[in-house]
């Protein structure tokens, strides 16, 4: 059996903004990846295509950028 190898498409984000706990800018760095591959489909079950999982990347990696995260001291410290 031939070994299929799948590409993954990768799109990377990074975000500083304030703690809410404390205020000081917290800087975050993540990949957000997808697999191009025949069982990755849409809602119309067509098998997604490059641009398509780019587009979708970009719109979680935004959110994700939007979104301010406490320090993890912090957190711990808002939590209790
Ligand atoms: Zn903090």
């Amino acid at each position: 059996m031939p070994t299929y190898r799948f590409r993954e498409i990768k799109h990377q984000a990074s975000k500083s903004l304030p703690c809410p706990a404390c205020g000081k800018k917290l800087r975050r760095q993540r990949t957000f990846s997808q697999t191009l591959n025949p069982f990755n489909k849409n809602k119309d079950g067509q098998v997604k295509t490059e641009l398509e999982i780019v587009r979708e990347l970009v719109v979680v990696a935004s959110k994700w950028e939007a979104e301010p995260e406490p320090h993890p001291a912090c957190q711990k410290a808002v939590a209790s």
